[in-house]
């Protein structure tokens, strides 16, 4: 505690006389952390948090959920999935609306799980829906080569991974983003590292610091930011060196290599973004559900108030949403940020979002 209030002390000090300042977090659970602790509400009154793109369920766009419910919805396949995905809304359904009518969805702890999944269930095939960041990534990269390793040849993957350093490069390239520093993910650092972050510094002149989760972690690298804010030096601080370096985990960035490559990818909220997301490498290809039975969607305009797109952005809060807490609750999620236990939106229902005034 006593290091809490010298960090909030000293980040007070660094804030007397800026103008107000935004910081964005870029993790989902990070944005879970800064709220259970209370971090949001102990901070200067110019100083702000504001949640980005972080949580790989919210950004997960409406075609991908449209692409798994056609799947589901053939009687041959079994789709494999984290809980999170089941009540992200598509374009008219959810998983778990079509697991309530007959599909066959099964809710996995890991994709590694999926082998034994498939080899249950020789006459089925078997899909995980691959979404999620770097910190994921090596870990399906890692099914693909055990499933080829052992022969299994039902299991495929739905791809939706996603890179983050892209995601922040286009959010500073869009003028309507406004933000003074970023909180760096210390998950995706950990396989990264902290040099991947290096383009904040030199392309755009903003500060970042990777932080680690516990509460004096996530104000430790607050406090960095506001020291580069103040000095005008302006680097990636890490300050999460317990677990990242500079260079990342070079076994998982050599596994990702091996089985994805890098391609364009389609965020909620953001569109296409260029190199922001990871397709299986040709190689691979058997493996890859739409290679092997392409999608037919049948395109449908959404009309929807959920302004989910903007809340990832840092554009608007979720109370700016009129269906906040209203029609959107996490038992009636009618977006994908009230659905993920890491979403902004979820996080605002349970733990309230507005500064204290003291
Ligand atoms: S409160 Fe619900 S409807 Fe509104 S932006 Fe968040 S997820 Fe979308």
């Amino acid at each position: 505690m006593a290091d809490t209030l010298k960090l909030v002390k000293k980040i007070s000090r660094l804030a007397e006389g800026k103008k107000n300042l935004r910081l964005m977090e870029v993790c989902g659970t990070h944005t879970v952390a800064i709220f259970r602790s209370g971090i949001r509400q102990i901070l200067p009154e110019n100083v702000e948090l504001v949640s980005g793109p972080g949580c790989p369920v919210c950004v997960t766009d409406d075609d991908f959920i449209d692409k798994a419910i056609y799947y589901a919805r053939k009687k041959n396949f079994i789709i494999a999935t984290f809980g999170d995905m089941l009540k992200v809304p598509g374009t008219r359904s959810t998983l778990a609306r079509e697991a309530a009518n007959d599909a066959r969805i099964e809710v996995v702890y890991s994709p590694l799980d999926c082998i034994e999944l498939a080899k249950k269930n020789p006459r089925k095939s078997v899909i995980f829906l691959a979404v999620g960041f770097e910190t994921t990534a090596p870990t399906q990269a890692a099914t693909v080569l055990t499933a080829r390793a052992q022969g299994v040849k039902n299991l495929f993957m739905l791809s939706a991974q996603k890179l983050v350093p892209p995601a922040l490069k286009f959010l500073l390239g869009d003028e309507s983003t406004k933000v003074d520093g970023f909180l760096l993910p210390g998950h995706v650092a950990v396989v990264v590292g902290a040099d991947a972050f290096n383009f904040l510094a030199t392309d755009f002149k903003i500060p970042s610091a990777v932080g680690g989760f516990e509460a004096d972690e996530i104000l430790t690298a607050l406090k960095s930011l506001l020291e580069q804010i103040d000095s005008g030096q302006i680097y990636v601080a890490n300050d999460y060196k317990s677990v990242v370096t500079n260079e990342g985990n070079l076994t998982a960035k050599k596994i990702l290599a091996q089985v994805y490559e890098v391609t364009d990818a389609v965020w909620r909220g953001m569109g296409e973004i260029p190199a922001s997301g990871m397709k299986l490498r040709d190689e691979f290809a058997a493996f890859d559900i739409e290679r092997v039975e392409p999608v037919e969607l049948d395109r449908v305009e959404k009309k929807s108030a959920c302004r989910c797109g903007e809340v990832l952005r840092g554009l608007v809060k979720p109370t700016d949403c009129p269906l906040f807490g209203k029609a959107c609750k996490p038992l009636h999620a009618i977006g994908a940020c009230m659905v993920s236990v890491e979403g902004v939106c979820a996080a605002w229902y349970k733990y309230g979002g507005e500064k204290f005034n003291f």
